[in-house]
Formats: C-alpha cells, sequence, structure tokens
C-alpha cells in the first residue's frame, strides 16, 4: 500500500503559474494510475484555502486526508488554543506551516507559541513543515538541520513530519532527529531535485538505515505520481519488505492514525 504525505490540489487547478494541473480529479486518477491509495492533502497559507480543501477530502475521504494551513502570525496568541481545536473539530489531521512561502522564520516567537499551545492540546495535531528555509525573508541563527532538531527537543509531545528533509542538508537532518522520536522527514521533491548529486547517495543510506521515521511524499504537482513512486522504488530497491512499507505506509498510519474515528 502506498499513502502520499504530500500532496496539493487547487480550486482552479493552477499550480503557481505553471503548466502542471493541480486539479483534485487529476490528482484522483494519478493516484489511481500510480497506485497510491491515500493522500495527505496540504493547504498553504494565503494560496490554497483549508475550506477548499477540506471539502474536497470529505468528498473523497476515502482517499484523501485534510491538513489545516496556518501562517502563525496571522493568529493572537490567546486565540491558539480554540483556533487548534476547532481544527480538530472540523476534520484536519495536521497543521502545515510553511515559512519560506509566507516569510516568517521557522523559529519567530509566533511559530513557537503556536507549538506551545499545540503541545497543550490533549492529542495535539502533527505537523507537517515545510523546511527549505533559506529565504530572502529572514537569517536563519543556525542551520536547518540544528533549527529542526531543538524544535523537535523542545516540544516533544509534537509529532513533526519535516518535508523535503531540507533539501541538502538532508544526511545532517536524519543525524539530528535520529534521537527524536517525535521527528520525521520526507524526501519529497529533495529526491528529484538532487538526483543526479550526492545527495542520492545521503538518502538511500537514511533509508537504509533511519527507515522508521521516513515519509513517502511525491510532492504532486510539482512532481509527477507515476515519476514519484517510481523514483523512490529505485530509490529503496534491495531494501527489505519491512522497511518499504515503513516508509511507503506504516510510519504515515504511526502518525496520522486513527484514520478511521
Ligand atoms: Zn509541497
Amino acid at each position: 500500500m502506498i499513502i502520499d504525505s504530500h500532496v496539493h490540489i487547487t480550486q482552479d487547478g493552477s499550480w503557481f503559474g505553471s503548466q502542471r494541473s493541480a486539479g483534485v480529479e487529476h490528482l484522483l486518477d494519478a493516484m489511481d494510475s500510480s497506485g497510491t491509495e491515500l493522500a495527505l492533502a496540504l493547504p498553504l497559507a494565503g494560496h490554497i484555502s483549508n475550506d477548499f480543501v477540506l471539502k474536497c477530502c470529505r468528498t473523497h475521504s476515502d482517499r484523501l486526508i485534510p491538513a489545516a494551513a496556518c501562517d502563525p502570525r496571522s493568529i493572537a496568541k490567546k486565540d491558539l488554543p480554540e483556533t487548534l481545536s476547532k481544527f480538530v473539530d472540523q476534520g484536519f489531521r495536521a497543521i502545515k506551516l510553511h515559512p519560506r512561502l509566507n516569510g516568517y522564520s521557522p523559529i519567530a516567537p509566533e511559530t513557537l507559541h503556536l507549538f506551545e499551545a499545540l503541545s497543550k492540546q490533549n492529542t495535539p495535531l502533527p505537523v507537517v513543515m515545510d523546511t527549505l528555509f533559506y529565504c530572502a525573508h529572514y537569517s536563519l541563527p543556525k542551520d536547518p538541520a540544528g533549527i529542526i532538531h531543538d524544535l523537535a527537543l523542545t516540544f516533544p509531545d509534537v509529532n513533526f513530519v519535516f518535508c523535503h528533509a531540507a533539501g541538502v542538508d538532508a544526511i545532517r537532518v536524519g543525524e539530528a532527529i535520529r534521537q527524536c522520536p517525535n521527528a520525521y522527514i520526507d524526501f519529497s521533491y529533495t529526491i528529484q531535485r538532487y538526483a543526479r548529486t550526492r545527495i542520492w547517495d545521503d538518502l538511500r543510506y537514511l533509508c537504509e538505515h533511519l527507515d522508521a521515521r521516513i515519509l513517502y511524499g511525491s510532492d504532486f504537482p510539482e512532481v509527477d505520481l507515476k515519476q514519484s513512486v517510481g523514483d523512490w522504488q529505485k530509490l529503496l530497491e534491495g531494501l527489505s519488505e519491512e522497511k518499504r512499507t515503513n516508509i511507503f505506509s506504516d510510519n504515515f498510519r504511526k502518525i496520522f492514525i486513527p484514520l478511521d474515528t
């Protein structure tokens, strides 16, 4: 079984001015032809609304699971508990953060307030966070692996999926999270972007040695689903069935289950 931890859909099917289609029907067709059974649909604050994603996921509840996106700076600290509880009540299964796209630091005070509030919830929603942190809006006080390590250690009750495993820093991120049981990584986009560099070997090493913390993800429509599944199959070639199952579905189930409640 293949569960994709990282897809995007948009209301008009457009995707940031590219030729790619982010329409929900296109996604469902692509899931069928790539053998993907379930996918976590990620809104993007300021770009893809939570309401739209929730509506699509309700219509296709056997295939799609909704995350809720937010820009932590847009929620007053006092309103955080209520906002987070509302996400749970509405049926969202994760919180999606994209610091680079929205222009806030991954360790801005507002981001940390969000994690604090989340860690006080009965069952905190997992956080799915973009980790291609470098951008023109802020400087980083330490490297991405150090930031990821700090977040995982500071908020042990929150499960984090660090999307793209910080790209070129993937191997460092792998070492950073090794002893943090609440931290997971996905290689979506990174696996294609750096396919012909030394990074491929790093990703393979991590799959061999850290399979309990890696989630399959495509970053559809940025990446074609068939290509994504094929690239991951190639990356995992020769690994045990157990490791492959961990990466393709079981780790996702561990974090996002119960799926049937
Ligand atoms: Zn993405």
